[in-house]
């Protein structure tokens, strides 16, 4: 066993492995692949399923660091202001006591106690106030 496991490593030493883009293409190329097996049938749908799992294995095994890297930063900043309201409504939910916001300045997730109406807010990071009904 220990056998496979260094030529495993052997073979991905220098390839790019996983990141989160990856594991979006994954998770679509599965929920693809349910809906189209139980919904659609659809043979080019299921295909198109596979595909992403190809693009999956492809960005894995690759040694192409710079560019893979690249295409998930990019990826990052795009899903950025969905990852912090997806953040805000998680603590919100988690903290019954205190409201969560996000800085309409910098996007730093601010929190403040709850039930004292309408307050001004100032930013911790940056400074800028704006107001909120807590
Ligand atoms: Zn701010």
């Amino acid at each position: 066993m220990n056998k496979f496991k260094a030529a495993f490593l052997r073979f991905m030493s220098g390839r790019y492995g996983n990141d989160s883009l990856n594991n979006l293409i994954f998770g679509l190329s599965i929920v693809i692949y349910l809906v189209n097996a139980f919904f659609i049938r659809n043979y080019f749908v299921g295909l198109f399923s596979q595909l992403l799992l190809l693009v999956v294995l492809f960005r894995m095994f690759s040694r192409n660091w710079y560019k893979r890297q690249a295409e998930n930063n990019k990826y990052m900043v795009l899903t950025r202001p969905i990852r912090l309201r997806v953040s805000c409504l998680v603590k919100q939910f988690k903290d019954k006591d205190r409201r969560y916001f996000l800085c309409p300045n910098c996007q730093q997730i601010v929190r403040v106690p709850k039930g004292r109406g309408k307050i001004e807010i100032d930013c911790p990071k940056c400074h800028h106030s704006f107001e909120r009904k807590t």
